[in-house]
């Protein structure tokens, strides 16, 4: 996007230096175990059952984060060629793309933590959960290194969550015990899983209530910012580590609530952004709603590691029931249930949609939702056309004048079209 004039800018949050030296710990601790064999390495997918994991004291590697990182440094516009080249089509989740890419131009962001590329697995284990894409991803590495790819098979676009669902699920959880035995050369402890359960737990009751502290007025913490501060929930869950970061930011964001609008840009008007965020241009468009005076105050993204169902006391069982109720995992009845619920916690003047071309299992703006909410609450909704890594699928202006256009409608309160 052209630079617009500067807006005021939120000031930072002190906790972003804690945050940038755990991640650079976390990198450094799975590289090292990757490198020096000292403890056993997983990849997981971001929402799979990394309490197994952690049970088991594998160092664990999420590469959607990884893919998250190509996308913001914009590697990513120079890694997925290679791998469209090798038959992984362009209109493929452009993480997969961009990560496999970067595996073969040997290229990463990671080399700013001091990493040459991702650390190399013993094991690779996901969940269909979230999409298909995440086993055939992995699996491109099961291929490439000769190491076991085990995962769960799950249920999509669930209604209600049935016993029956929760039941198959555990099977395949229990299933994949002994092949992570194996390879960790240790046997699972019961009391050390419901450990690591009880801290997946904390940490996503400390997450929900930094973002629910988004429901003041002004947001302490918006969408963009919340892109970053989420790092500890995907790639530390089930850590001690995580938990520790996210009672320092609930504490710091409280702070901001109770000093208000001192010091702070102002917000006009709230929007919810659901569908994933735009990683080569979060400064971009952060700058753009800020010079409009409008907060992006909640999102289904930062939300989705947000697990209610996490329980100590059946580990297994609440694992398999948390993983069903994902927001990306249900059908459109739930969602829109959903992000009813959310538009009204966070009293919030319109949604923005974000269709991102290459992700349609994280866009919800293809079978009339956007419509059908703007009917049922009375409130104005916006899709953008986009992408999560590939910026092909991007348009910097199309998306300013579109976004402008919106608010300016919302300011004079005409009726606004879903599509500009
Ligand atoms: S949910 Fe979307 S972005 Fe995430 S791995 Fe699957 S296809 Fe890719």
């Amino acid at each position: 996007m052209p630079a617009p004039p500067r807006p005021a800018a939120e000031p930072p949050l002190r906790s972003a230096a804690v945050l940038k030296q755990l991640m650079a710990d976390h990198f450094a601790a799975v590289d090292r175990a990757a490198r020096e064999h000292h403890r056993p390495v997983a990849w997981c997918t971001s929402v799979g059952p990394v309490e197994l994991l952690r049970a088991l004291g594998y160092e664990v590697f999420f590469p959607e984060n990884h893919g998250a990182l190509l996308g913001a440094s914009r590697v990513a516009g120079e890694t997925m060629p290679r791998a469209h080249a090798l038959g992984y089509s362009p209109d493929i989740c452009s993480y997969l793309t961009s990560d496999i890419g970067s595996y073969l131009a040997k290229k990463t962001p990671l080399a700013k933590y001091g990493l040459q590329g991702a650390p190399r697995p013993d094991l690779l284990l996901y969940s269909t959960n979230q999409c298909r894409e995440v086993r055939d991803w992995f699996e491109f590495y099961g291929r490439e290194w000769g190491v076991p790819v085990v995962g769960v098979t799950s249920f999509r676009d669930l209604g209600e969550v049935e016993e029956h669902h929760v039941e198959a699920i555990v099977r395949q959880l229990e299933a994949l015990v002994p092949e992570l035995e194996r390879v960790a050369s240790r046997r699972l402890d019961g009391a050390a899983l419901e450990a690591a359960v009880a801290r997946s737990r904390e940490c996503s009751d400390l997450w929900r209530d930094c973002l629910g502290a988004s429901a003041a007025r002004p947001a302490p913490l918006g969408f963009f910012d919340a892109t970053i501060h989420m790092g500890p929930a995907v790639v530390l869950r089930g850590a001690q580590e995580a938990c520790d970061y996210y009672r320092l930011l609930s504490a710091e964001l409280q702070e901001r609530v109770r000093a208000g609008a001192a010091g702070r840009p102002r917000e006009r008007f709230r929007l919810y952004w659901d569908g994933m965020p735009v990683w080569g241009r979060l400064r971009d468009l952060s700058d753009l709603f800020a010079r409009i005076e409008t907060g992006v105050v909640a999102s289904t993204y930062c939300n989705s590691w947000v697990f209610d169902a996490l329980d100590p006391r059946d580990p297994l069982r609440s694992m398999a029931r948390a993983s069903l109720e994902l927001f990306i995992a249900r059908a459109e009845g739930p969602k829109e249930r959903y992000l009813e619920r959310m538009v009204d916690q966070f009293q919030v003047d319109g949604i923005l949609f974000h269709d991102a071309l290459t992700c349609p299992n994280n866009s919800n703006a293809r079978f009339g939702m956007p419509q059908r909410l703007r009917k049922q609450l009375g409130i104005p909704v916006l899709v953008v056309d986009g992408d999560l890594n590939d910026l092909r699928c991007f348009s910097d202006e199309q998306a300013r004048t579109n976004i402008e256009g919106f608010v300016e409608q919302l300011e004079g309160g005409r009726p606004v079209p879903a599509r500009a």
